[in-house]
């Protein structure tokens, strides 16, 4: 088990920069998340470290070990693929060996470390089926179990649960979460399912053409997005798009919508500068009666209402036309109906001034 550093790396494919200095800590132990929308880079980035593809620029080490060079098989990494990858021919016992034949593990060793395995993956009783006679999540355990089984310092793996169904998906979630607990290898996970990496993460590095926008822990990058991209990327958002009239404690925005007040979540605003709101469907509330004086408040007309169950969904047309969209936990009675006029509160605390450029990234040196 080792920690992974990217120092600067950078990977062309003709003249697409498909990661652009890219450098990133992960500590020895974590499992870290490459996290972004399809094209940004995460899977060029993944196959660098296992050393598939040579970046042009830049440094990996392994454990301080600068590996930059070292072919993939010589980097002891254990990969996990979306596809499963695994031998057709061979039985499940065959394909998690093989690894182990390749490094000249003795028999009885040998038997030890698979029979281990597959009891980890919960896979002893399919030992003799070849991999056609299995179902996807089972095909996936084994992928898992010949990734593992030679010990790898650190695992790769790219979207390993998207051929799975819903249902199995979350089954596997949890598996994958358990072993990583009990084994404690470092494992970097590629996925643009953001579900996915806010349930499973130590931290995750959330990517945009090549770029990392930012680094955190699910809570962090959730509360305190730093640009207009994470923060949209990441969960449902509302954006109240103004200028910055007052700094302080709390920044005050003046928006069509009269002013709101916000937090900084990170960088520097200057009064004058173009910012968006950010605000969570779930920090906002019906008023009834007199909101807090220390409270924003948006008036609008609702659009549409939707009952989920455990949750209800409701879009307000804003005064200036801004579809707002607000989320009730455990809705006993409606709080609204479509058509009603109604006044929504809000605390500046829940209330993340950003700049308003989309493209605004805390930029990787
Ligand atoms: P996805 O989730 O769709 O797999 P990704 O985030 O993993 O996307 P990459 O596959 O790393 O993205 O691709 C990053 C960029 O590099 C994209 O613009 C892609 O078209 C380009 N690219 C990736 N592999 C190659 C290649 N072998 N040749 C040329 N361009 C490539």
């Amino acid at each position: 088990m080792v920690g992974v550093t990217l120092d600067k790396v950078t990977k062309r494919f003709g003249r697409v920069i498909a990661v652009d200095r890219v450098s990133l800590d992960i500590a020895e132990g974590e499992f870290f998340f490459l996290l972004g929308p399809s094209g940004c880079g995460k899977t060029t980035l993944l196959r660098m470290i296992a050393g598939f593809y040579d970046p042009e620029g830049g440094r990996i080490l392994f454990g301080g070990r600068d590996v930059t060079d070292v072919p993939p098989n010589k980097r002891n990494t254990g990969m996990v693929f979306q596809n499963y990858a695994l031998w057709p021919h061979m039985t499940v016992r065959k394909n998690v060996e093989y690894g182990l034949s390749m490094r000249g593990v003795t028999r009885s060793e040998m038997d030890t470390r698979v029979n281990r395995t597959l009891d980890m993956v919960q896979m002893s009783p399919y030992a003799d089926r070849s991999p056609n006679q299995l179902s996807g999540g089972q095909q996936q355990r084994v992928a898992l179990a010949r990734a593992l089984v030679i010990e790898p310092d650190v695992v790769l793996m790219d979207e390993p649960l998207s051929n799975l169904d819903a249902r199995l998906r979350l089954e596997m979630r949890q598996h994958i979460l358990d072993l990583q607990r009990e084994i404690g290898t470092t494992m970097i996970y590629v996925t643009h399912d953001q579900k996915e990496a806010l349930a499973m993460s130590h931290r995750m590095a959330v990517m945009d053409s090549g770029h990392v926008v930012q680094v955190g822990t699910a809570r962090e990058l959730y509360q305190n997005p730093q640009s207009r991209f994470l923060a949209d990327f990441i969960g449902e958002i509302n954006f109240i798009a103004g200028t910055v009239s007052e700094l302080g404690d709390f920044v005050v925005v003046d928006t069509g919508l009269g002013p709101v007040k916000g937090r900084v979540s990170g960088g520097n605003v200057q009064r004058g500068d173009s910012v968006v709101c950010a605000i969570r469907p779930e920090g906002l509330t019906f008023v009834e009666g007199e909101p807090k004086a220390t409270e924003n408040t948006v008036s609008g007309q609702v659009r549409h209402v939707v009952y989920l169950g455990e949750v209800e969904q409701y879009v307000i047309d804003l005064v200036d036309g801004t579809p707002l969209k607000v989320i009730e936990y455990d809705p006993i009675n409606p709080k609204a109906a479509r058509g009603d006029e109604v006044r929504l509160a809000f605390s500046p605390s829940k209330v993340v001034v950003l700049p308003a450029d989309r493209d605004s990234h805390a930029e990787t040196v």
